[in-house]
């Protein structure tokens, strides 16, 4: 109670920039640890509700859960199974959670449903968070660093964690983002909206790799829904619903994405193939670039970076955002573990830095080399991929490895 009245009081022990599902993860967490945090978000506390879909490993659903989250997040689909294939060529591999022993492979939801989830959360426990707060300008020193809203008072802490979701160029944040250690264009551009499927999903997932790029198909339960229909008509959509992310060239993309309706369900239909059957109904497209930018957690004195303020990723395998998580998780629990003198020290946060460096590079490795490797109609790596692909199926112990990567992530 004392640590929660001195972040009201105005003495924080760590300001965190962004209220988004890590920054939000990171201050519950370290509330756990009997750490004070105070975070600011530049948007307003009803902002509009954001529509980006999740995807979420059983590892990150512990993470919730620990911090008692999870059941009150609504609108969660479980993936029990996975299907990757390529087009064009043979090889394929099938994931079930029931191989890798665990209740799903990870889980679909609305990113409005859990950052709402998470907002509940933060307010449950007291925290304080300045909502409609945008930092304009990080002041660092070596005893403490000094955030400067656009507006209003500035805060002292001895550490400031950013989670801004790493909008280089975009907000006024200075210092602005570090120039990437680590950067690649895809010329990649994802189309994402939600479809209907003429055969029910029972939570199968779909990873399929063709030269013009990945595109996945999510169940997810309670996202197409035609409101004003009968509980039955809804029942019925529910089970056919997907979220898809489809990565194409840039110009390509923005080309499918403005196709009507009728056409886009056709063109999917052809690029993607009929295991759920035909596209029945679709959502109106969004798009977004697809780019790897690994920026790393040392910002500067007495300031972390961590989720996608560190690394963005390609959306392939699901990677970036359940990395985030991981980030926030074991910040928050490595602060728990210092002495207050030590929290933000230098020697602390080159022991984030060291202790994170095998998951986030396995996570950005592992992701870059999807992409890379499968986007491509090369003939010798398409046989290659096959190969690969045929192993990953009937290699148990290979399958078991690939798929706890995939959910727990990589640990020194
Ligand atoms: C358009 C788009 C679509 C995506 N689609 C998918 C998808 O389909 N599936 C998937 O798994 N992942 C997707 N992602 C990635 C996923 O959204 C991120 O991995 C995840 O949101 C990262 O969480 P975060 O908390 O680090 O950042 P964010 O979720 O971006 O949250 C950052 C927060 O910081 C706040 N903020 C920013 N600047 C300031 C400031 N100066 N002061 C105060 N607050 C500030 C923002 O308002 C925001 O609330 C998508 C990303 C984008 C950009």
């Amino acid at each position: 109670m004392d640590e929660r009245m001195n972040a009201q009081n105005g003495i924080n022990n760590v300001l965190i920039v962004g209220a988004g599902p890590v920054g939000a993860v990171c201050a519950l967490a370290l509330q756990q640890q009997g750490i004070a945090a105070r975070v600011l978000e530049a948007q307003p506390a009803d902002a509009r509700v954001d529509t980006r879909t999740l995807a979420l490993s059983y590892g990150s659903r512990l993470i919730l859960d620990r911090l008692g989250v999870w059941d009150k997040i609504e609108a969660v689909t479980p993936i029990t199974r996975i299907h990757i294939s390529q087009r064009g060529a043979l090889g394929m591999a099938r994931l079930s959670a029931e191989e890798v022993k665990v209740p799903a492979l990870g889980y679909v939801l609305p990113y409005a449903t859990l950052t709402a989830a998470l907002k509940q959360a933060l307010a449950d426990a007291a925290i304080a968070v300045d909502y409609g707060v945008a930092v304009a300008r990080i002041e660092s020193a070596a005893t403490c660093a000094t955030l400067h809203p656009e507006a209003g008072e500035a805060l002292t802490a001895p550490l400031v964690v950013v989670a801004d979701g790493g909008r280089r160029g975009k907000g006024k944040l200075a210092p602005a983002a570090p120039e990437p250690k680590f950067a690649r264009d895809y010329d990649q551009t994802a189309v994402v909206c939600d479809v209907q499927t003429e055969l029910p999903h029972a939570n199968q997932a779909y990873e399929r790799f063709t030269p013009e790029g990945p595109a996945a198909l999510l169940p997810s339960g309670e996202r197409y829904v035609p409101q004003g229909d009968s509980d039955f008509l809804r029942a019925e959509a529910r089970e056919r619903s997907y979220a898809l992310v489809w990565s194409a060239s840039d110009a390509d993309a923005q080309r499918i994405a403005a196709l009507p309706d009728a056409a886009f369900l056709d063109a999917l239909y052809r690029h993607f193939g009929g295991r759920q059957g035909r596209f029945v109904a679709a959502s109106p497209r969004k798009t977004f670039p697809l780019k790897l930018a690994y920026i790393g957690s040392e910002a500067s004195d007495r300031v972390v970076r961590i989720g996608n303020a560190a690394q963005t990723l390609h959306p392939v395998a699901g990677q970036g955002f359940n990395i985030g998580l991981r980030d926030a998780w074991e910040l928050a629990n490595l602060c728990g573990e210092m002495s207050r003198e030590a929290l933000g020290s230098p020697a602390m946060l080159a022991a984030y830095a060291r202790g994170r460096r095998l998951d986030v590079m396995g996570g950005v490795g592992f992701t870059d080399f999807l992409v890379r490797v499968f986007s491509n109609d090369i003939a010798p790596l398409r046989h290659v991929r096959g190969l690969g692909l045929l192993a990953l199926e009937v290699f148990p112990p290979l399958k078991s490895f690939v798929a706890r990567r995939m959910i727990f992530g990589a640990r020194g």
